[in-house]
């Protein structure tokens, strides 16, 4: 059966504003949030933390398996909000939106959380050298990838109404659909 709403990825590097943009959207369209890294510590879904860079390193299929279980793709309205996508099979995915910030106020973010030495410099050089952007559209058709801008407040009232208007549309093209 197809899905009555669309499923929406939200992604970037850490602190371009992927949770602030998720949850203003969940809350408007009425969809479910779904932050892939509370899943992963939450649930377990890893192997432990690489130290050096800060972060979790995954069990990729047991998150897949957790994921396919929640149904998403045959219920859709599901907001996938995580510093990776090609992770997603296509097939759940309509829409992919690739955060993007300039460097300084990303150094500025990322520093007020404490992040420091390798973890920063990684993070930086990958919101440089856009490595999500790269990721989203090797990984998905370039008409579902959009990349929008996330560096003042004004940012994201605007992307929000963006993709409420994209969300009316897409009801609208899929309307009747079984
Ligand atoms: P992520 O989930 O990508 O790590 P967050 O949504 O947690 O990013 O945002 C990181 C920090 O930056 C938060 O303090 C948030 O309030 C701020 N922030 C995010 N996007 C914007 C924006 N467009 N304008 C101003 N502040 C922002």
């Amino acid at each position: 059966m197809a899905r009555k709403n669309p499923n929406i990825v939200i992604t970037g590097t850490p602190g371009v504003g992927k949770t602030t943009h998720a949850e203003q959207l969940a809350q408007s369209l009425g969809f479910r949030h779904v932050s892939v890294n509370q899943i992963v510590k939450d649930e377990g879904f890893h192997e432990g933390r690489d130290e050096k860079l800060g972060s979790w390193v995954v069990d990729e299929d047991k998150l897949l398996d957790y994921l396919e279980a929640t149904n998403l793709s045959e219920t859709g309205g599901v907001i996938l909000d995580w510093h990776a996508c090609e992770l997603f099979p296509e097939r759940w995915i309509d829409l992919v939106i690739v955060l993007r910030c300039d460097s300084t106020v990303l150094y500025d973010r990322l520093t007020a959380r404490g992040y420091k030495d390798k973890k920063l410099e990684e993070n930086m050089d990958s919101e440089i050298m856009q490595v999500l952007l790269d990721e989203a559209r090797e990984s998905y058709r370039e008409e579902i990838v959009v990349e929008l801008r996330s560096d003042k407040d004004g940012d994201v009232e605007g992307n929000i109404e963006r993709v409420e208007m994209w969300v009316d549309q897409w009801r609208k093209d899929h309307a009747g659909e079984e």
